[in-house]
């Protein structure tokens, strides 16, 4: 049996995050829910690296194209390429400018359901639209229609695996195997524990 308690996702707080001062609002969002840190660095992501994460999946370059594509159209207007390449090259140089223009904040979370936990917490992808309550739909503005414009990023404080499998890629990618601590937390006993036996006296 696979132990639930150990999925791990990585959480990347992009510069315009650490620019915010917003690591200690989005750290406690993930400690408050349940989840444990067992990875942790500040550093300035250098753009080979950047490049070779977000080419991890081979359609990733596709999808974020289509995310684009499918966001003008909902909104009655024209998407700046039909061809989703084109879009996903463009982006891909993008980030490597964004995510290399401070440090950031690197970080493994581990629990139950993390990966699916933390994307609901984060918010989806482009800030004008995410939902309310979420770190990106709380903390920032941004659209696909501002971030064409000006041919960059969307700024949007925070990068989250997407599934587990990509979670997995991600993690041997930025952090070695020493560079994560397995540790008992005393807080999992109530969040796991069947029976709840070791609290009274
Ligand atoms: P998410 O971070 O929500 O998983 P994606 O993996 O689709 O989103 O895209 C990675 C990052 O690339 C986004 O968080 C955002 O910063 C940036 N991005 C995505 N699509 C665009 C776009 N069309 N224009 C500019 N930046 C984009
Ligand atoms: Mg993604």
């Amino acid at each position: 049996m696979s132990d639930h308690r150990k999925e791990r996702t990585l959480v990347i707080i992009k510069p315009d995050g650490v620019q915010r001062s917003l690591i200690g609002e989005i750290v406690g969002r993930f400690e408050r829910v349940g989840l444990k840190l067992v990875g942790l660095k500040f550093m300035v992501p250098d753009a080979a690296q950047v490049e070779e994460h977000y080419t991890l999946d081979p359609e990733w370059k596709r999808k974020v194209g289509e995310k684009a594509i499918e966001s003008y159209k909902k909104k009655g207007q024209t998407p700046p390429s039909e061809d989703p390449n084109v879009i996903g090259n463009a982006v891909v140089e993008r980030l490597k400018n964004y995510m290399t223009s401070g440090p950031a904040v690197l970080m493994v979370w581990q629990g139950a359901h993390a990966v699916e936990l933390v994307r609901k917490l984060v918010g989806g992808t482009e800030p004008r639209s995410s939902d309310v309550g979420t770190i990106r739909g709380d903390f920032v503005l941004d659209s696909y229609s501002m971030a064409d414009t000006d041919d960059r990023a969307i700024r949007n404080l925070i990068h989250a695996s997407g599934t587990v499998d990509e979670a997995k890629q991600e993690l041997a990618l930025w952090f070695g195997e020493k560079e994560v601590v397995e540790y008992r937390l005393v807080a999992e006993s109530i969040l796991y524990d069947v029976n709840l036996d070791g609290i009274l006296e």
